[in-house]
């Protein structure tokens, strides 16, 4: 639910995630909050009150919208999101909660926010993306919607799997590379052209742990 909604069909309409729904493995709906604005203007937002800076936006048409979604599918397991930065942050352990879910209804705020008693009436969970500020929930949506729907079965290939990756296997991964071997005097280590399968994992996983040391030592 978004007031942006080419915003984030453009996103996860790309790639991996929209070649994932086009063969069926997930569906993902942008739902404007606009078209269940009641105003003549189509608005959806308001002063706060008590003062202060900025628009929040109005409780009615996200409800309207969230209801219309509700009453429209059937779906036991379900669950209503805000991204918001006020909420848990989301970490590959809190993406994976989200598996067991049979469909997800992710509310975008914008502006200063939405009216608190929208979160009161329908939002299960609040989840952030970092300890910063955007302008708006649609990118931390996106950013949620990937990394939910990269596990599900069907949207990565065997060749993109994400068991192995940094952080879903508790340290960083080992560095990578590619052709060319000789990259502006910089090779390739002779190791990984070795063919040798046993040292080639030795090699990777101390990489890895020295990476992770470096760059990320709270994760060992
Ligand atoms: N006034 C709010 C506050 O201080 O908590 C911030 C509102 S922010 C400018 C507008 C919207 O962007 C929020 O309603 C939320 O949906 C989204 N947003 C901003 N930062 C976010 C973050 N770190 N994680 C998730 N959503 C975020």
């Amino acid at each position: 639910m978004t007031l942006f909604p080419d915003l984030t069909d453009g996103i996860l309409g790309e790639s991996i995630i929209g070649r994932a729904q086009n063969k069926g493995a997930i569906e993902i709906y942008s739902h404007n909050i606009r078209d269940f604005s009641e105003d003549k203007h189509r608005r959806v937002d308001d002063t706060p009150c008590g003062g202060g800076m900025g628009m929040l936006m109005a409780a009615p048409p996200i409800y309207r919208c969230w209801k219309n979604i509700t009453e429209n599918t059937d779906f036991k397991k379900r669950k209503t999101v805000y991204m918001s930065p006020q909420g848990r942050v989301l970490t590959q352990n809190v993406a994976k909660e989200y598996l067991d879910c049979e469909q997800v209804i992710i509310l975008c705020g914008h502006y200063e926010g939405v009216d608190r008693r929208i979160i009161e009436e329908i939002v299960d969970d609040e989840i952030s993306i970092g300890d910063y500020v955007l302008t708006g929930g649609e990118l931390p949506a996106c950013i949620f919607v990937d990394c939910v729907s990269r596990m599900i079965d069907g949207v990565l290939s065997d060749s993109e799997c994400f068991e192995n990756e940094s952080i879903s296997n508790g340290m960083l991964e080992y560095p990578q590379y590619t052709r060319p071997i000789d990259f502006m005097g910089r090779k390739v280590p002779e190791v990984l052209l070795s063919g040798n399968h046993k040292k080639i994992n030795e090699w990777r996983y101390k990489a890895a742990l020295e990476l992770t040391k470096k760059n990320r030592p709270d994760l060992l």
